[in-house]
């Protein structure tokens, strides 16, 4: 086994009176969604028959404006929501079908194996937002949909289920690299009951009856048979059947991340002595427990850097200096092509981030007495960027969410008047907030994360440099401080309302 290791020991939200029936029950995920399956009907039926108004229409309005809002605030309150409650699972039914016609089931390659690979996807997923202007075309946006379903489908067809999930899933790893940021985290309650526990069913799976069949399902994650256990051994009974383990191959007293934690509660579930918790924890404790150096490693941490620049990036390429230097880096190489201008706004943003980040770490580590080894650095201080990235993602889509909130109400009245209902949408509900506060709300959120990264990076001096880290902090205090100001000069300026039919208005 794995060697069991320290988790947070905070309020398990399992305890809530009805939330463990609930999850443990076998039909629960489903229901959780469901709502979201009903959304994408609506989203690709509007999107390809709808009025092409972005702002009016339920594809544009509700991916871009009021998904994406509810992402970051559900990732900052509780944890990774969305993934639990994500229809393209719902594909899993029929790949589990498609799976049996295959002459064998493929691996995913090795050298795909980690998470360059969707990095890269996610790179150009945000290319192709600002390139085709994916915010403003329903149709797009309804065939982005279709896209994510087929290559789900597809992908967990071919390969073991979670693969998509894990490597290939931009929306899902967004969510796993920021939901290191959430308050909540699956642990083991009692790590002795794991300890003896054979089987690992959280992480297998089980199949459970009254007597052993003389066929059983295979492991979640392997090729043997699954482990049978007698309902008589079912701490708390939930059912007859085969129950799934962790299809992204996390084990839960092992478990000190929520990277690849897609909140499914397979493990809840398959757990045959009711010994998996929710756990409350600090929104910090997992950036100083450093995590990443055991699962995922660089690859994940240049993704989380990454993102951070390119949270900076969408921000930004909605500023009017935006519009001006770009126009001057077209004029000064003399083309109008919007592929060049933009593809070299994002290479030199990449650069830019990720020499800056390691170039600090580096400080840091040298003032602390470390010498000069930048991987190492990169690897210890990384987490700090990925808090200041959070701060902004969440500051930049609330922004977009608080003026546009309420619109949600007339796009879907709007659906049906559109199609022959005697509905009058209300097109004056849409901010959520008066303009007048936006700024210092997304400008107050930036900042508190800026303090949380700040108070991660001394905690971090003061664990890895002792006496030194007095002196270990400092270069990454100026680099919060550099990100901080600049990160709010981009809030402070006029940006495009992407997504909502008026201005700010009161
Ligand atoms: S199945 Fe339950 S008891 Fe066994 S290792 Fe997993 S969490 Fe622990
Ligand atoms: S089964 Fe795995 S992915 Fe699902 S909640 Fe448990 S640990 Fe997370």
């Amino acid at each position: 086994m794995q060697p069991i290791r320290e988790q947070p020991r905070g309020f398990n939200l399992f305890l809530l009176p009805g939330i463990k029936q609930l999850i443990r029950w076998k039909y629960s995920r489903f229901l959780f969604q469901l709502p979201l399956l009903i959304l994408s009907i609506f989203v690709i039926i509007d999107g390809f028959t709808g009025r092409q108004i972005a702002p009016r229409n339920v594809a544009t309005a509700s991916v871009w404006l009021h998904y994406r809002g509810f992402v970051v605030i559900a990732l900052a309150l509780f944890g990774n929501a969305f993934c639990s409650a994500c229809p393209l699972m719902l594909t899993r039914g029929l790949s589990n079908w498609l799976k049996k016609l295959l002459p064998r089931q493929f691996t995913w390659p090795k050298a795909l194996k980690n998470k360059y690979f969707v990095t890269f996807f996610l790179l150009a997923y945000f290319f192709t937002y600002e390139y085709f202007d994916l915010w403003a075309s329903p149709w797009l946006t309804a065939w982005l949909a279709i896209g994510y379903f087929s290559t789900a489908l597809v992908i967990d067809t071919l390969f073991p289920s979670g693969t998509y999930c894990r490597y290939v899933c931009p929306l899902g790893n967004f969510n796993f690299l920021y939901s290191s940021a959430s308050p909540s985290q699956i642990t083991a309650v009692d790590h002795d009951v794991c300890r003896s526990c054979a089987d690992k069913p959280c992480l297998q799976g089980r199949y459970s009856a009254q007597t052993k069949p003389t066929k059983l399902p295979l492991q979640t994650n392997g090729p043997q048979e699954t482990a049978f256990i007698p309902l008589t051994e079912i701490k708390n009974n939930n059912g007859n059947g085969f129950f799934p383990g962790c299809e992204t191959d996390l084990f839960v007293p092992t478990i000190q991340s929520n990277m690849d934690c897609t909140f499914c509660f397979n493990c809840v579930r398959a757990c045959p002595y009711d010994n998996v918790a929710l756990s409350i924890r600090p929104p910090f404790w997992e950036w100083l427990k450093n995590p990443w150096a055991r699962r995922g490693r660089l690859p994940v941490m240049i993704m989380g850097v990454l993102l951070t620049v390119y949270g900076l990036m969408n921000a930004i390429a909605m500023i009017p200096p935006y519009y001006s230097y770009a126009q001057f880096v077209a004029d000064s190489l003399h083309t109008d092509s919007e592929l060049l201008v933009l593809s070299l706004f994002f290479l030199g943003f990449a650069v830019i981030g990720l020499s800056l980040s390691t170039i600090f770490a580096v400080l840091a580590d040298l003032a602390g007495g470390k010498g000069f080894k930048p991987k190492i650095a990169f690897m210890r201080w990384g987490y700090v960027t990925v808090a200041l990235g959070f701060g902004f993602w969440t500051a930049h889509y609330l922004f977009h969410f608080l003026t546009g909130a309420l619109s949600i109400f007339p796009i879907f009245e709007h659906f049906f008047a559109y199609r022959g209902f005697n509905i009058d949408p209300n097109w004056r509900m849409s901010q959520f907030v008066p303009s007048k506060w936006l700024f210092p709300l997304t400008a107050g959120i930036s900042t508190l994360y800026a303090f949380l990264a700040s108070f991660v990076a001394i905690k971090i001096s003061l664990r890895d440099f002792k006496d030194r880290g007095v002196l270990a902090m400092w270069p990454m205090l100026i680099y919060i401080l550099i990100f901080a100001v600049f990160g709010v000069w981009i809030l402070a300026q006029p940006m495009e309302m992407r997504g909502t039919i008026f201005q700010p208005s009161f």
